[in-house]
């Protein structure tokens, strides 16, 4: 069957570049991005030509790592999945959001290196993981041709803030192989107290107080009260009031060099208790 030796010789040739074309050996930048409504994937706004210019800013990653406020399980998990697959893990929204597809490589090799990089605990693989929607909605305007490989690690929903600023930092070493690590979630994320009449305008009161908080010890890298955040209190616990949102950004403060410049890449709000704020280290 000469057809199917010659498709699979072309994919693991295919594979065969990816993993050994480590161009980039310059250390990567570390992201946190807002990701809010999924329908932004469809969207061509303030915040999506936002990510189009950061994409266009950055040097081509060897491959991206996702840590998404999606992927949520018990112990830690990498895909190791080649062919990740667009996953719509969201309800009732238009027709056309589902017809999206962003379907880069993963890159299992990479994603085994991680789980060699860090000794703390065992991460475990997941072969069968796609992109979830807090990957794909935003890549697809971060790197619209889907042109470079993503694999994602869950988030252990057990585990304290703590945790995952530790194993944040753990992962420091993937940075100088190539690989952008980006964290996926909304610094305020309060879906009960969404204000649907008011898409871009103005926040609510504690929604601001928290992210403003989040951005001044950003800005002064004490990074302490933003992994105890909940001693800030009733705008904390508005604005967090379950941490799946909040945890991706841990992995991002993790792996903060001292001296590197921090840019945020976009700053406002989405329905008055979403805080779109994306920023990039290093
Ligand atoms: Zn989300």
């Amino acid at each position: 069957m000469p057809l199917i030796a010659s498709n699979m010789n072309l994919n693991l040739n295919e594979l065969k570049t990816i993993t050994d074309g480590f161009q980039s050996t310059k250390k990567m930048p570390v992201l946190f991005i807002g990701h809010g409504n999924p329908m932004n994937a469809i969207y061509d706004n303030r915040f999506t030509q936002s990510l189009n210019k950061l994409g266009k800013s950055l040097e081509k990653p060897n491959a991206i790592l996702v840590i998404s406020a999606h992927w949520q399980t018990i112990g830690t998990y990498v895909s190791t999945n080649p062919w990740p697959q667009t996953i719509y893990d969201f309800g009732g929204f238009p027709k056309e959001l589902f017809e999206v597809k962003y379907e880069p490589k993963g890159h299992p090799k990479l994603a085994k290196e991680l789980i060699e990089t860090v000794t703390s605990i065992a991460v475990k693989e997941n072969i069968d993981m796609g992109l979830d929607h807090g990957a794909w909605t935003v890549l697809k305007h971060i790197y619209p041709n889907a042109d470079v490989p993503v694999f994602e690690m869950s988030i252990d929903f057990e585990k304290s803030p703590t945790f995952h600023y530790n194993l944040g930092r753990e992962l420091s070493k993937l940075r100088e192989k190539g690989v952008l690590i980006l964290g996926s979630g909304n610094i305020v994320h309060n879906l009960r107290l969404l204000d649907w009449n008011n898409a871009n305008g103005k926040p609510f009161d504690w929604a601001q107080d928290f992210d403003l908080f989040v951005k001044h010890n950003i800005d002064n890298r004490n990074f302490k009260p933003l992994v105890e955040y909940e001693k800030y209190g009733k705008a904390a616990l508005l604005s967090v009031p379950t941490n799946d949102h909040y945890l991706p950004m841990m992995y991002t403060l993790g792996l903060a060099d001292e001296k590197k410049p921090i840019k945020y890449i976009y700053e406002g709000y989405e329905f008055g208790s979403l805080s779109m704020r994306c920023f990039q280290i290093g």
